[in-house]
């Protein structure tokens, strides 16, 4: 399930991992344990972070932007999510200079930091010659952040509990998607904590996911579009207004369907083709400076590179 190479010395390894965008997310009350209880699909989309490590005697984290995330506000020194996974995993014993090439848009609502959770977890786990057990993985990945599982499996994948409960979704269609990145960010307890406002009588159990399940059941993206669902959404548009006009206008120029993004404040369109896509993406680009195309499903974290 999550791919490894065999046998090789690493020198540098580089473990690969997408964003993701929900399809569905369905958003029960809040659970005793603060955390709510969620019915979402996730599916993985070629936006990439590439976690790269190398062994070293000290721990050192390091992270290179793309052009476009330039003047992105990234964590402090001991603050990544990657730090947590080398405790974890090496027990705050073991060292490694890791290096995140990063790509997908910081606390946009793409699960940016799971992604290279994920990574890191496949690739510190290969360079210190862990052998740790997929199951063992996957266990280690939801202590580190509800999305961190999916970001392992890939694909397109059902997520129960609080969305690390993953299922994978067979899943036949290829999907073109326009991504709009939105540099003010939204931070996710701040939008989970609009949406209790919002909707004080949320029901206890979040909304099914069946119509995405069986929209996707056919591969067809009309049928996705018209399923797609975001339970968030109201609360990311209360918190930045604009957004509403930024989804109305991408479905004027030729989306199937705008929808925020998770917490957002991503928003991402839904497009016939990847023909399609060029188009809205062209069409957006006199409203918004940054439009990026992506497809889906694409895999979960996998070594990319040995050196
Ligand atoms: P999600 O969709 O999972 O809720 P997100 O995509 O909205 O997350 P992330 O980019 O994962 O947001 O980042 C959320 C916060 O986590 C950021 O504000 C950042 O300070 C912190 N963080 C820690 N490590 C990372 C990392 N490697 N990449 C991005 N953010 C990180």
């Amino acid at each position: 399930m999550i791919r490894r190479l065999e046998d090789s010395e690493a020198g540098v390894l580089t473990v690969r991992a997408s964003a993701k965008v929900n399809l569905h997310l369905g958003v029960g009350a809040p659970r005793e344990d603060g955390f709510h209880p969620l019915d979402t699909v996730y599916q993985a989309v070629s936006l990439y972070d590439d976690v790269s490590v190398a062994e070293s005697s000290e721990w050192a984290v390091e992270t290179v932007l793309s052009p476009y995330l330039a003047g992105t506000a990234l964590p402090g020194p001991g603050e990544n999510i990657v730090d947590r996974v080398g405790e974890l995993l090496g027990g705050g014993e073991r060292g490694a200079s890791v290096r995140i090439g990063k790509s997908i848009p910081v606390a946009g609502g793409m699960a940016g930091g799971s992604a290279d959770a994920a990574a890191a977890l496949v690739a510190l786990d290969r360079l210190w010659d862990l052998g740790t057990p997929d199951e063992e993985l996957l266990a280690l990945a939801a202590r580190l952040g509800s999305d961190v599982p999916f970001a392992l499996i890939g694909g397109t994948a059902r997520g129960l509990g609080r969305g690390e409960q993953v299922v994978p979704v067979a899943d036949h269609g290829d999907y073109a998607w326009v991504v709009v990145p939105d540099p003010r960010g939204l931070s996710t307890p701040a939008v989970y904590r609009r949406y209790d406002e919002l909707f004080p009588d949320a029901p206890a159990e979040p909304a099914s996911a069946s119509r995405v399940l069986e929209a996707l059941s056919y591969g067809d993206p009309g049928r996705l579009a018209l399923a797609l669902h975001n339970d968030l959404e109201p609360a990311a548009i209360d918190l930045l207004p604009d957004l509403e006009a930024l989804l109305e206008r991408g479905e004027a120029e030729g989306a199937l369907r705008g929808i925020v993004s998770g917490s957002g404040p991503t928003c991402v369109f839904l497009c016939e083709s990847t023909e399609a896509a060029q188009a809205v993406a062209d069409g957006l680009g006199a409203v918004r400076p940054l439009t990026l195309l992506a497809v889906g499903p694409v895999a979960g974290a996998h070594v990319v590179e040995v050196l």
